[in-house]
């Protein structure tokens, strides 16, 4: 029995190929690495019928993840999250069939445990002991809580306004935290900086080659809870675009393994009107972003000015027949308490923005009332309370009443 499938790691911009049973970082020419699988194998060896007995956790796909032997796996149980039908909130927005896959129930609370166990896990397989990385604060938190399972230590570099528990949950975890008065790209630097000095292993996003491979099962089991039927739309909200990129993947593999029927889902990056690098470079056709200036958005996770990644970010666009689009801050949070209030649901507001693109684009035409939707709802409300208001609120005192 093989437990993995994964071959080797290839660069998407100059094709050079790597070995994975040693560490790798960027490509030569400065590129993020892409894992790949014998898919052709795997084919015949292994159907999708059989997952049903699997574990419930995205280790149930573990030949399309790059760990070799399971005796590696670090695992808090992540994954097969719910995917909710939100009949309230898609009556008031026309769309009849709209879902959230809810990344709030999930260890950490954010879908960046996905990243975090399949990275870490990876990183035991490679032995390594020290690792930096720069966060907007939930892959900070992940991370730090996954490495000290595995006996990794970690440095993590922050925004000083990154949300408090999430630093909190790193300070816990027992990684040393490093704080920043600037935005995730100052933290870039500082990571880089450690890295040459003292060399440490670069986690940073698409950096390293394996926390794609995570968040890639968002997709797996998107597709597997849909019966194995492609959706019309997907929504994601987009910082790093790590997600888009990996759920893209996920059905480029998924196709060419025979798993799933239907047209490749249009896949739509969304962003914060306060940082849409993305967005622009989509609007202007163009193959890579260029830097956002002066960003600010309270979706901390999609503050990032400028992706590593981004061009495969707008390929996974361009080639879905997909879009990218921006929504306001007050729109955000207004959806964030209407779906509170209408499905019970406390959503962070990254995932409260995917709801906003999906109205307007409901309003627009651009999706049919009809199409079977999905938003991701990348992690939970709570971590994010301090944003909240909550009037209207009533104080009695105990004599009073
Ligand atoms: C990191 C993060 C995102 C953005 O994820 P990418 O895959 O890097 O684009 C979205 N939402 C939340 C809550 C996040 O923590
Ligand atoms: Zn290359």
């Amino acid at each position: 029995m093989t437990y993995s499938y994964a071959t080797h790691a290839s660069c998407p911009k100059c094709k050079t190929t790597y070995s994975i049973e040693e560490i790798q970082q960027l490509c030569s020419c400065g590129s993020p690495l892409l894992i790949k699988y014998d898919l052709h194998k795997l084919k015949k060896n292994w159907d999708r019928d059989k997952l049903g007995s699997r574990t419930n956790s995205l280790w149930r796909y573990h030949e399309l993840l790059p760990i070799k032997e399971e005796k590696n796996i670090v695992t808090q149980g992540e994954g097969m999250t719910p995917l909710l039908h939100l009949e309230k909130l898609g009556e008031r927005l026309d769309l009849s069939h709209l879902y959230m896959k809810d990344e709030g129930i999930i260890p950490t609370g954010s879908f960046k445990a996905r990243g975090a166990a399949v990275g870490i896990s990876k990183a035991k397989e490679l032995g390594i002991q020290k690792l930096a990385m720069p966060t907007n604060g939930n892959a900070g938190a992940a991370w730090a809580m996954y490495a000290t399972k595995a006996g990794i230590e970690t440095t993590i570099v922050m925004p000083l306004d990154a949300p408090l528990v999430t630093r909190k949950e790193s300070v816990f975890a027992g990684a040393d935290v490093i704080l920043v008065n600037g935005l995730i790209s100052d933290a870039g630097k500082i990571v880089k900086n450690l890295v040459e000095e003292k060399g440490y292993y670069d986690a940073s996003t698409l950096k390293e080659p394996y926390r794609i491979e995570g968040k890639k099962t968002m997709g797996l089991e998107l597709l597997e809870q849909l019966n194995w039927q492609t959706p019309d739309v997907i929504l994601y909200p987009t910082g790093g675009g790590v997600g888009l990129i990996g759920i893209y993947k996920a059905l480029q593999e998924l196709y060419e393994l025979g798993w799933i029927e239907g047209s490749m889902p249009r896949l739509v990056a969304v962003q914060a009107e306060g940082c849409s690098p993305i967005v622009k470079a989509w609007q202007e056709n163009k193959m890579e972003s260029t830097f956002w200036e002066d960003s600010k958005t309270n979706a901390f996770g999609i503050n990032v000015p400028k992706a590593i990644g981004d061009f495969l970010v707008l390929e996974a666009i361009y080639e879905s027949n997909g879009c990218a689009i921006s929504v306001s801050e007050e729109n955000i949070q207004s959806l964030q308490r209407e779906i509170a209030t209408l499905e019970g649901a406390f959503i962070c507001p990254e995932g409260a923005a995917t709801f906003v693109a999906a109205k307007k684009l409901r309003e627009e035409g651009w999706i049919g009332g009809d199409e079977k939707v999905i938003c991701l709802n990348t992690g939970l409300g709570i971590k994010y309370a301090d944003l909240i208001s909550e009037e209207p609120l009533t104080i009695l005192e105990p004599s009073e009443h």
